[in-house]
Order: structure tokens, then sequence, then C-alpha cells
């Protein structure tokens, strides 16, 4: 893999495109830092082989255009005091103050350019604009995993101006290298967990990951579509009349490839979608109108504890319930824990997407699993199989 390791970036100006898409509160301070944290030994390592460092970025979605709230210059005196030297900042991305700017950097300067989404070019992966910015340096370093499935001017289209000059940066390479390990690495046996509101977001996933793994467990509301198309009364449950037809394929498809797939026995049901409605346990496949299931039950929780318990790699994404109610949060708790149980075992985990990395961190288990993708949408689109462009444009 390029990465940076590969190259002594001495006298060089290395342009790296971050992910400091980070959240502001309203008097601009960052609430989670993060993402910026993450991307400083890329920096530190190419100011202590004597380089210099120009940071582009996007934050939020303007509209197109500057917006004071999506500045990227709320962030210098953060990086500053992380990197322990005066970061300069460019009001623009793009234009001669940019290009002034980045010339003048001298071995070990750290610039931090505006916006790259104040210009719609962005977005639109325009070679134009790429071609600006990428004469701001000599290298280019992708470490935006965040982005790495989007074709944007900074995240991929850029890459053309280097041909022989453009590396992963620590972040993106991480991700890369543990995402690969899951997907092509993975030591048997292979349990999936899957679950989140919708099949619809996850069938992609499933479809990838079916010649792959030896289980595949369903929890959360995706559960109740297959558990309608097996011919259960699901209530008032969350169901997507349309996938359960597809639903019933993937089980008898799972059953074709040798596929354990585990769909829970029981149910936490209740009367409405609120943390003060009334609640019980139930059979999965009996739920009674107009009652719904908003997480897994105590028998679903032991039976995947057990699969989980006796895997070697556990790949999660999506939570088993409506975690972020008191009420229906037990089984993504017990999953995570289970999760957690058995890498301490020597079990190889993989967390990703988006809810289940919250999850994870509510519960503080972030350091007892092996890996917690921050990819998002290019960690999902990893794993359906698809080309990420961002990944593409480095590895071309
Ligand atoms: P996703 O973004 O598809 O991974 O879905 C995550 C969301 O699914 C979370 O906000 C959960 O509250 C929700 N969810 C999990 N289980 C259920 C359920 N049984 N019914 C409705 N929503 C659920």
């Amino acid at each position: 893999m390029q990465t940076i390791d590969n190259f002594n970036f001495k006298d060089k100006k290395a342009l790296i495109r971050v992910d400091y898409n980070v959240p502001l509160d309203d008097h601009y301070q960052i609430t989670d830092t993060n993402r910026i944290d993450a991307t400083l030994p890329t920096i530190r390592k190419i100011i202590t082989d004597g380089g210099s460092v120009v940071l582009m970025s996007h934050l939020g979605r303007p509209k197109g255009g500057s917006e004071e709230k999506f500045s990227l210059k709320h962030l210098v005196s953060y990086l500053s005091g992380k990197l322990n030297l005066p970061v300069k900042f460019a009001d623009d991305c793009i234009g001669k103050a940019a290009v002034e700017m980045a010339a003048g950097l001298k071995p070990g300067e750290v610039l931090l350019l505006e916006n790259l989404r104040f210009y719609k070019e962005e977005e639109k992966g325009d070679p134009e604009f790429a071609k600006k910015l990428a004469a701001l340096g000599d290298i280019y370093v992708n470490d935006a995993f965040g982005t790495a499935h989007r074709a944007h001017a900074s995240t991929a289209v850029i890459a053309k101006f280097f041909p022989n000059a453009k590396y992963f940066g620590y972040v993106m390479a991480e991700e890369v290298a543990q995402l690969k390990k899951v997907l092509t690495e993975a030591k048997h046996p292979f349990t999936a967990i899957l679950g989140g509101a919708k099949v619809s977001g996850k069938i992609e996933i499933i479809n990838h990951l079916m010649d792959k793994v030896d289980n595949l467990i369903i929890g959360g509301g995706m559960m109740f579509t297959f558990i309608k198309a097996m011919g259960g009364e699901v209530g008032a449950s969350l169901v997507e009349e349309d996938l359960l037809e597809l639903a019933k394929n993937t089980v008898e498809g799972a059953k074709i490839m040798g596929v354990n797939l585990y769909l829970p026995s029981d149910a936490i049901i209740a009367d409405a979608f609120s943390n003060d409605a009334n609640f019980k346990t139930c059979n999965a496949y009996d739920i009674p109108d107009p009652w719904m299931g908003l997480d897994i039950g105590p028998a679903s929780c032991q039976k995947f504890d057990h699969v989980i318990q006796k895997s070697a790699t556990i790949l999660w994404n999506g939570p088993m319930g409506v975690f972020e109610m008191k009420k229906f949060e037990d089984g993504t708790r017990i999953i995570a824990e289970s999760v957690a149980k058995a890498t301490e075992n020597g079990a190889y985990s993989l967390i990703g997407g988006g809810d289940s990395v919250a999850a994870i961190h509510k519960y503080r288990l972030e350091d007892k699993v092996s890996y917690v993708s921050t990819g998002g949408g290019a960690m999902l689109e990893f794993i359906e199989g698809k080309e990420l462009p961002g990944v593409k444009a480095i590895e071309d």
C-alpha cells in the first residue's frame, strides 16, 4: 500500500485532504475533536521529515459560497495547540492568497485552507478546480476516509495531477487495511451482526457478505421484514412490504450457501414508539396488533451471545433495537458486551457504521473491540464490495 511511510517529505510540500467535518457549537467551539486528533500523526510525520503541510477539508453543508458557521478558521487555534506551532490560515482554498501562502511555507510549517465546499466545483468533481488545488502542493496525501466514497475534486479527481506522488495518510491506510482484513483474510468462524432500521439500507451488505461469513445474525428493525417473510405475525413493527420476497430469498440463499442465518426468537414489544410506552417480552413471530417490536428479547441475546463467543472474526453494523431509548437498549448493550468479551478471548472484531459506533461509545467499549471504523458511508460502501473513488485514485 502506498502510505506516507514510503516517502521522505524533506523540503516537500504535502497537500493533505483531511476530514475536519467536526461539530461546532453556537460559539464555534469544537464539540468532538476526534477527526482532527486522528490526523495528527500524519501531519507530524511530514513536518518531522522536514516537509511543510497544506491542509484542505470540507465542513458542514454550505449552500455554495462562504458562510461563517462553516469556516475552517474556527479550527485554527485547536490545531495550533495540538501541533504546538502557529497554524496559518488562508481564507480561500484557491486564488492568489492561497497560492502565495502555500508557496511561502517553510519546512515544518502548516497551512489550513478555507472550506472546500464554499465552491460547488468541489462536489461536482470539477477538474479545473482540482487543478487549482493541486498547484498548492508537490505531493498529494489523502487522509480523509470519511469522504473516500465520493468522487469529489479534492478526494479523487486531484490525484491525477500527482501520478507519481500520491499517498495514503495513516487514517486512510489503517481504515483500508482493517476493512480489507475483515473482508479478505477473515479467520473462521466469521460472524456478521447486522441491525439498524431497514433492510433496504443493508441488502447489498448482506449479499456481499453471504459468500464470506459462516453466521449472519439479524436484529434491529430490519428483523421484522424477515420474520414476516417467514410467516410470522409482527403487529405494528417496522416492515418493508416491498422487500418481503427479497427477505425470503435471502433466507433461502443462506441455506443454499451453508450460512447459518439467525433471526431473533423473542422481542421486546411496546404499545407505542416511546420510552414511556408499556412494554413486555414476546415471541418475535407472534406480536399482537397494535404492539411493535423495538428490541431483541433475552432468549435471542443468549443465543446470539453463544454464536459470538464461538467466532474468530466479528463484523458488527447496526443496533439490535431502539437503543436511544432506555427501555429498548438491552439487546444492543448485551451484544456490544458479548463482542467485547469475544475480543478479549482472541476474536478479531470490527464495528462500523454510524449507530453501532455510537452504541459502542455509549457503553464505553471502544477500547475493548479490535477496531472501530469511523468511515460511515465510506465504510458501508466498502463492505458492500464497492470500489471507493478516493482509494482507487491513490491505488491506480
Ligand atoms: P440504521 O441507520 O439503518 O443503522 O438504523 C439505526 C436506527 O435503527 C437506530 O436509530 C435505531 O433506533 C433504529 N432501530 C433499531 N431497531 C429498531 C426497531 N425495532 N424499530 C424501529 N427502529 C429501530
